[in-house]
């Protein structure tokens, strides 16, 4: 395994989604050759725009907040370019949430269907290996940005080889103690049936009474072409107690729901699915002074520097912890002033 081919990269990044993607954008700005591994087949992550026939679906995060102003100067920028449009008071890309990927990816080389089973470090080097154990891509200097359990599971062997001794230990343990509420995403295509009123939103207790979330008519959103597609996303109670059956079976009772809720003929539905993000929003996050903790590693995701208290919608501090886990790669290397 200690054969692979030269660095093809100063920076490598593993996981291309809001983090994964700004902490490339802000190192290519930087001059750094960046090159970036995920195992999707297109930009997204929990951004995802699922296109189907006749649309698409954001069958992850619906639209985003922003708290800082960083963060809202960020998806300013992003309107201007034709990437972002405002949804209400909220933000959605344009003409899917994973839209504002493509933007903060564009001229970065991406390696999509990428997955990344391990890493190691040898001479200095960071390498990226497939399930075969053969080299993906290196780089001195590493971004990791996938979700906890997943960063923790790469980086378990790694630790052992490395011997990072105690710094290695504490940052295992912090993985693992970092938690996430999941969800259940239901996808529904509603046929438009003649003199009959189009389905309407419930309001929130009714939502809640079904353990719903949220119920999004997609066709609301600037820039879709998706009429009659709703997303119907589980709250954190429901979508724990249902988390492992099967997409038919969540599919069917999210369907029922949606049914009883909105009143309409359930013949009107075209096609119902269901996605089950295990890994959805963070709900306890990874102490921020951790990421940095080994050398040439940045870790980077919406868990890391996430707390309650201060209440950061979880995309925002993904985009945030990206830019500062590319920063700290910079500073480390000498590129900052
Ligand atoms: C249903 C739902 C609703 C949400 N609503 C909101 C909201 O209203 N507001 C808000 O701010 N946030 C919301 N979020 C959360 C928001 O989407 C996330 O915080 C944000 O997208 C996380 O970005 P990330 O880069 O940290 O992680 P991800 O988007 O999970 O990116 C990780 C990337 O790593 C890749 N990857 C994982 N493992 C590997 C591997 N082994 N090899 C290669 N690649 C790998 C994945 O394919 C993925 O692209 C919601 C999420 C969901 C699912």
């Amino acid at each position: 395994m200690d054969n692979g081919p030269p660095p093809l990269a100063d920076v490598l990044v593993v996981g291309a989604g809001m983090a994964g993607a700004a902490a490339a954008r802000l190192a290519a700005d930087a001059g750094l050759r960046v090159l970036a591994l995920d195992k999707g087949r297109g930009p997204g992550g929990r951004l995802s725009t699922r296109r189907v026939e006749a649309g698409g679906f954001d069958h992850g995060a619906a639209s985003l907040q922003a708290q800082g102003e960083d963060f809202r100067g960020w998806l300013a920028a992003q309107l201007a370019a034709g990437h972002a449009a405002r949804w209400g008071e909220n933000w959605v890309g344009v003409p899917g949430m994973n839209a504002l990927l493509t933007g903060l990816l564009e001229g970065i080389e991406v390696r999509w269907s990428s997955t990344v089973a391990a890493l190691d470090r040898v001479s200095g080097h960071w390498r990226a290996l497939d399930a075969q154990g053969q080299p993906l891509a290196g780089a001195e200097r590493l971004v990791l940005a996938v979700p906890a359990p997943q960063a923790h599971s790469l980086l378990t062997a790694t630790a052992a080889s490395a011997e990072w001794g105690a710094a290695g230990s504490v940052l295992l343990a912090a993985l693992q103690a970092v938690r996430y509420a999941p969800c259940w995403a239901g996808l529904a295509v509603v046929e438009h049936v003649e003199g009959r009123a189009a389905p309407t939103c419930p309001d929130a207790a009714a939502l809640a009474a079904a353990g719903l979330a949220a119920m999004i008519r997609e066709g609301s959103k600037p820039g879709r072409n998706a009429a009659g597609h709703w997303v119907v996303h589980a709250d954190a109670d429901w979508s724990t107690r249902y988390l492992e059956l099967s997409a038919e079976e969540a599919a069917h009772r999210l369907r029922s729901a949606f049914v009883a809720l909105t009143g309409i003929d359930d013949g009107a539905i075209r096609s119902f699915g269901a996605h089950r993000w295990r890994y959805a929003r963070p709900i306890h996050g990874l102490d921020p002074a951790l990421a940095g903790a080994i050398e040439g590693l940045a870790l980077a995701g919406d868990a890391v520097g996430w707390c309650a208290e201060a209440g950061t919608p979880p995309a925002e501090q993904a985009w945030r912890s990206g830019r500062e886990a590319a920063l700290r790669l910079l500073a480390a290397r000498g590129c900052l002033s």
